[in-house]
């Protein structure tokens, strides 16, 4: 939705652990960590491509569902 400005430039790179897509969105490192992902380390923020960022989406959304469920 608001895609219009990307926070970061473009010449960066993904923070995943093998991954080397430009970034598109960056979060906060250990919210990527807590979703599953594996962060560069000495990136204290984690700069995601498109890719990794949908699918932190989705992995943060649902572990807030499932948590809300009586953890
Ligand atoms: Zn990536």
């Amino acid at each position: 939705m608001a895609e219009r400005k990307s926070p970061v430039r473009n010449t960066e790179k993904c923070s995943v652990v093998g991954c080397s897509n430009p970034v598109e969105r960056s979060v906060a490192r250990e919210a990527a960590e807590e979703g599953g992902l594996d962060i560069d380390e000495g990136c204290k923020r984690a700069h995601l491509c498109k890719d990794h960022y949908r699918e932190w989406k989705r992995v943060t959304k649902k572990e807030r569902e499932i948590g809300s469920l009586g953890h």
